[in-house]
C-alpha cells in the first residue's frame, strides 16, 4: 500500500497570553506529538471527545494552522517546508469539508456562483468549460441541475453538505479531510451522505481523513481508526480489529456507550467518571489515569507508549501499561469506578 500522507511527531501548541505585558504564560497542548500514516485510497477516521485534538490535527495537516512541531509529508514531500505559493498550488489536492459547509461562504451567492468561484480560484478548467463542469459536479453529488440557481438557505442540511462536497471535488483533490461532516445531520441523512462519500471515493480514488466524535458513524465508513484523548493517540487499528478487539480502556469505554443494536461484540461496560482534563495542563503519566478504572501508580507516573500489543494483530497499537493484565482478567477495574 502506498503512503499518501505521513505525519511524524506532530505538535500543535496554542499560546495563552496573560499578564499586563500579554506574554505567553502557558500553552494549550491541543495535539501533543502524534505520528501516523494515511494510505492512498483508504478512509482513516480520527475519533475522540470534543477537545481531544482531532480537528486541530486535520487543520495542521493542511497547514490551515501552522503546526508548532513535527513533519507532514504528502507523497514524500515535506509540506511544512513549502513556500506559500507552493502550498497554495498543492492545496488543490487536499480539501477539507466542515460540519456546516456554509459557515465559510457568501450566503448571497447561488450554488452556481459558489462552484464557479471555486473553479476560478484554483483555475482547474478552462473558462469556457466552467459552466458544464458546475452541472457535472451537481450531478456527481446527486443534486439536480435545476438547483444551480438557488441560494444556500433554501437547501436542507443534507443538500448543503452535498454542495460542500461538490465544492471540495471541484478541484480534483486526492485527499479530503471531513471534519464532523455528517454530525449535524439526521441519522437517515447521515447514511445518505456517507454512501455518497463512499461512492465518490471509488469513482475518484479519493483518500479520506474522517473526523468524528461518534464511533457509531465512523464504523460505516472507516478502513482504519485512530482514537485520540487529550492530544494523544491512544489506539490505532483497522476497523474490524478495533471494534472486535479494543485494547485501550478509553476505546472500550467509547464502544460500550454505543447503543446496543449497533454492536455485536459488546465489551465490558466501562463508565467514565469525571470530565476530559484540560489540554493546558494534562495529567502526568497516562493522560487517561484520572478517569480510568484500571489506573495504578505506574499510570500516574509514566506515560505509556503506543505499542503493538499482540503479534497477531499487525498494525493494531495502543498506549496503555496494563493491556495484557486487563485482557487476562488479572487486573480488575477499581470497584469505586465501575
Ligand atoms: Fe488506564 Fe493505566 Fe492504561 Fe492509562 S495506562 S489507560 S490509566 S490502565
Ligand atoms: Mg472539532
Amino acid at each position: 500500500q502506498k503512503v499518501l500522507l505521513k505525519v511524524t511527531n506532530l505538535k500543535q501548541y496554542f499560546p495563552i497570553k496573560g499578564g499586563i505585558l500579554g506574554r505567553t504564560v502557558n500553552h494549550v497542548k491541543a495535539v501533543d506529538d502524534i505520528s501516523f500514516k494515511v494510505y492512498e485510497g483508504e478512509t482513516l477516521s480520527i475519533v475522540g471527545e470534543s477537545g481531544c485534538g482531532k480537528s486541530t490535527t486535520g487543520r495542521a495537516i493542511l497547514r490551515l494552522d501552522e503546526p508548532s512541531g513535527g513533519q507532514v509529508e504528502f507523497r514524500g514531500e515535506d509540506l511544512l517546508s513549502f513556500s506559500k505559493k507552493k502550498m497554495n498550488a498543492i492545496r488543490k489536492e487536499m480539501q477539507i469539508i466542515f460540519q456546516d459547509p456554509y459557515a465559510s461562504i457568501n450566503p448571497r451567492q447561488t450554488v452556481r456562483q459558489i462552484l464557479t468561484e471555486a473553479l476560478e480560484i484554483q483555475n482547474v478548467v478552462p473558462k469556457k468549460e466552467r459552466g458544464n463542469r458546475v452541472i457535472e459536479l451537481l450531478e456527481t453529488v446527486g443534486l439536480g441541475t435545476h438547483q444551480a440557481d438557488r441560494m444556500p438557505h433554501v437547501f436542507s442540511g443534507g443538500q448543503r453538505q452535498r454542495i460542500g462536497i461538490a465544492r471540495a471535488l471541484s478541484v480534483n483533490p486526492k485527499l479530503i479531510v471531513a471534519d464532523e461532516a455528517v454530525s449535524a445531520l439526521d441519522v437517515s441523512i447521515q447514511a445518505q451522505v456517507i454512501n455518497l462519500l463512499t461512492k465518490l471515493q471509488r469513482e475518484f480514488k479519493l483518500t479520506y481523513i474522517f473526523i468524528s466524535h461518534d464511533l457509531g458513524v465512523v464504523r460505516h465508513i472507516s478502513d482504519r481508526i485512530i482514537v485520540m484523548y487529550v492530544g494523544k493517540i491512544v489506539e490505532i487499528a483497522d476497523k474490524k480489529s478495533l471494534f472486535e478487539n479494543p485494547k485501550h480502556p478509553y476505546t472500550r469505554a467509547l464502544l460500550s456507550a454505543i447503543p446496543s443494536t449497533d454492536i455485536d461484540n459488546r465489551p465490558q461496560r466501562i463508565i467514565l467518571k469525571g470530565d476530559v482534563p484540560s489540554p493546558i495542563d494534562p495529567p502526568k503519566g497516562c493522560r487517561f489515569h484520572t478517569r480510568c478504572p484500571f489506573a495504578t501508580e505506574l499510570c500516574r507516573q509514566e506515560e505509556p507508549s503506543l505499542r503493538q500489543t499482540n503479534l497477531m494483530l499487525d498494525g493494531h497499537k495502543a498506549a496503555c501499561h496494563h493491556i495484557e493484565e486487563i485482557e487476562a482478567g488479572t487486573h480488575q477495574p477499581s470497584p469505586l469506578t465501575v
